[in-house]
């Protein structure tokens, strides 16, 4: 407290001097955010301006802020126990696992562990050991897209694919091939966006045949992908994914990292598609961001497989935190709230209003397309509607600025790949009220006018 009592210069001088910001250029002319105070969808700022964020902090404040209830959980928790490993066991965490096959409507296995980086390079230990154990040991390439994130630990800034996070770091670890995401809008001219998303899904089918059919462990994918732009597949692409999948014995890993917990408008982003992933890998809204916590569920009969081994087959993974009792007790809580308050329906329709209202932008000279499902929306920004240029980063960071400047705080994402980062995207906090969002609606509108 004694430091927000300083004066605001002498934050931000402190800042400068001793916190190195995540993913940030070193622009000293523009001072950070320093959030003092949230409630809802809005957060206060150390000099006490408001603003709405659109992003939801990361895309995790699935609840929202200032919920005591989450607080309480944690702190109770905290006071009746608050360590234990989990080479052994815990009532928050054998709890929470069995939520969460309640929420998977499906037959899964819980690793904790506490970050969606962790969360995916544990999916790919389980992948290499299930087939290793299974007498294929030859089977250790991953198969993402590009423009996916999946983390960033050098396992899942592997699989991730864009270019402008990795290069410094590389070489990354071995055994990562990516293929082209079904991103629809830039789809070959004459193209149905059904015939490309085929093509998309068979482009998975061709790499696995061409790499060596023995050699692929599993498909990792985001149900849509989000930090590449928000790019959301047509169904047919999903379900030839499984098809695929399932006729070379590949597993597929579903990382619903950001698109569960009701983000797309359904409990898992990947239950729009019918799909039955072997992994599911989730963080971000599992505590709505209150605590770090993770989750790897593994399928139950890849499990057994594990289990079925001799005594030499189990997973040689342990992390000191992961599975905290407080971060588990206040998921719990987290989901509870999701459910009493129909959050993830919330989600759905007021998504739907969103996207209908943006939709009225289309017109505007800068708007390519605007795509997304539940509370995720993208805005994709052009330079010219037909050759599909993208708009000059300069403009883009402009209207995010003057988003900034009249409350709203909105995400920029895209094809980093390609160098250019010219998607606005909004994932706020689900239990927005109808104000927000019209509050939301209005303010970008009238920004977007300003730049015609
Ligand atoms: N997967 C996806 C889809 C993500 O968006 C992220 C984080 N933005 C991660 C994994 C990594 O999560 P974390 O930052 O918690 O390591």
């Amino acid at each position: 407290m004694s430091m927000l009592q300083n004066k605001v210069e002498d934050v931000i001088a402190s800042d400068r001097k001793y916190l190195w910001h995540h993913i940030t250029p070193y622009n000293e002319k523009v001072p950070p955010t320093v959030a003092v105070e949230a409630k809802g969808a809005w957060i206060t700022d150390i000099n006490g301006n408001r603003y709405l964020d659109g992003m939801a902090g990361l895309w995790c404040v699935n609840v929202g802020y200032g919920r005591e209830e989450l607080a309480e959980a944690a702190y109770e928790q905290l006071k009746a126990m608050p360590y234990f490993p989990l080479t052994q066991s815990h009532l928050p965490a054998i709890q929470l696992a069995e939520k969460l096959n309640e929420w998977l409507e499906g037959e899964y296995v819980i690793f904790f562990s506490n970050s969606g980086s962790e969360a995916n390079e544990i999916a790919f230990k389980i992948a290499r050991q299930y087939h290793e154990q299974n007498g294929e040991p030859s089977r250790y390439k991953f198969i993402s897209r590009y423009r996916a994130y999946h983390g960033n630990s050098m396992g899942a800034l592997a699989a991730t694919g864009q270019a402008v996070r990795k290069y410094k770091y590389e070489p990354l670890a071995p055994g990562f091939i990516h293929v082209r995401p079904p991103d629809s809008y830039r789809r070959p001219a004459r193209q149905s966006i059904e015939e490309f998303n085929i093509q998309c899904a068979q482009a998975i089918e061709e790499t696995i045949i061409w790499e060596g059919k023995e050699t692929v462990a599993a498909v990792i994918m985001e149900p849509a992908i989000t930090g590449g732009g928000i790019i959301v597949p047509h169904p047919v692409y999903m379900e030839k994914v499984q098809e695929i999948c399932n006729k070379y014995g590949v597993l597929l890993i579903i990382d619903e990292v950001i698109c569960g917990f009701g983000r797309t408008g359904k409990k898992f982003g990947h239950m729009h598609f019918g799909v039955h992933p072997d992994i599911v890998t989730m963080a971000k809204g599992l505590t709505s961001g209150y605590l770090p916590l993770s989750v790897t569920a593994v399928r139950r009969d890849i499990y057994e497989v594990f289990k079925a081994s001799d005594e030499y087959g189990y997973l040689r993974h342990v992390n000191t935190f992961g599975g905290n009792p407080a971060a588990c007790a206040l998921a719990l809580k987290n989901l509870e709230i999701m459910e009493q308050e129909n959050l993830i329906e919330r989600a759905r329709v007021l998504g739907e209003r969103l996207q209908e209202e943006m939709k009225e932008m289309e017109n505007h000279p800068l708007v390519g397309d605007i795509r997304g499902f539940g509370f995720l929306l993208g805005i994709e920004l052009v330079e010219d509607k037909k050759t599909k240029e993208p708009a000059a980063p300069a403009k883009v960071g402009q209207i995010i600025a003057d988003c900034k400047a009249n409350g709203l705080i909105v995400g920029r994402n895209g094809d980093t790949v390609a160098g250019f980062n010219n998607v606005i995207v909004l994932s706020p906090p689900l239990s927005v009220t109808d104000e927000d969002v019209a509050f939301i609606v209005s303010t970008l509108k009238r920004v977007l006018k300003k730049h015609l």
